[in-house]
């Protein structure tokens, strides 16, 4: 699933390749998908944005958001793979299909389960407006939306939780918490109530440094760009370091289950504080 820093690289690209472009056709999905969410349905896609120019993109929360010149907007949210692609690149199976006019194809296919929506500025969704007006962890008002969303935090709410549920941050999820938090050496499950004032004031700047080094190489190296290309951030806490040996202490990187997913940690950085 895309985070802030695949959503921010994504929007970028978009910017440097796509902008400029006009949409010539719109196809319909080949095979639909259960879980992809269209809105409004794709049948009416054609009218909104077909023949419209792409005017720029902008990346925010958990949404990537393409602007055209007669006022509508496209945005994908975290589940869509958006890919650019020539005519002969074209999977058979995909959401949406926008072919641009320098001849290329902006193809939309999903995973587990996405939305791709158009709609004018102001859409009305609950997710689309937590991510539109997220306080972004590269600005200045990102340490007092911290300290406001700790001083909120119920006794019993994880350092996972805090991080990745309710909306409090929209963009940070399972995939970049996992690395935010052995950078701070805190276990994912642990209360935040029982941090220390240095550990708070240590996960702030873990949250910034991570998710800024992630952004700068262009995302994680468990998700892909609008080529299909691996991010250069190579992740410390994942799928891909599992079972191998932590770089700091040689303890064995560990996956267990979680609220609904996945958490790496090491069990040597990362001590579990009751
Ligand atoms: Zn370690």
């Amino acid at each position: 699933m895309l985070e802030l820093p695949e959503v921010l690289t994504l929007s970028k690209q978009l910017n440097e390749h796509v902008a400029g472009r006009t949409i010539e056709a719109v196809f319909l999905p080949t095979k639909p998908h259960k879980f992809c969410f269209f809105e409004p349905e794709p049948a009416l896609f054609e009218k909104q944005i077909g023949g419209a120019r792409i005017e720029r993109a902008e990346g925010f929360g958990i949404y990537a958001e393409m602007i055209f010149d007669n006022g509508k907007r496209l945005s994908v949210d975290d589940g869509i793979n958006l890919r650019l692609l020539t005519d002969d690149e074209v999977p058979k199976d995909y959401q949406l299909r926008l072919a641009l006019s320098d001849g290329r194809n902006l193809v939309f296919t999903v995973s587990m389960y996405g939305g791709i929506n158009v709609h004018e500025e102001g859409y009305f969704n609950k997710y689309y407006i937590a991510s539109r007006e997220s306080v972004s962890p590269f600005s200045d008002g990102f340490d007092a939306l911290f300290a406001g969303r700790f001083a909120e935090a119920r006794p019993n709410l994880s350092a996972k939780a805090f991080l990745a549920t309710e909306q409090r941050f929209p963009g940070i999820g399972n995939g970049c918490l996992q690395d935010i938090l052995f950078a701070a050496r805190i276990h994912p499950k642990r209360k935040v109530v029982t941090l220390s004032e240095d550990e708070r004031a240590g996960l702030l700047t873990t949250i910034k440094e991570v998710l800024g080094e992630m952004t700068r190489l262009a995302g994680r190296d468990t998700e892909k760009d609008l080529f299909g290309n691996p991010g250069g951030y190579r992740t410390v806490m994942s799928k891909n370091t599992v079972l191998s040996p932590c770089a700091v202490c040689g303890s064995t990187v560990v996956k267990e289950s979680y609220m609904g997913g996945s958490v790496y940690y090491c069990s040597g950085c990362q001590k579990m504080v009751e």
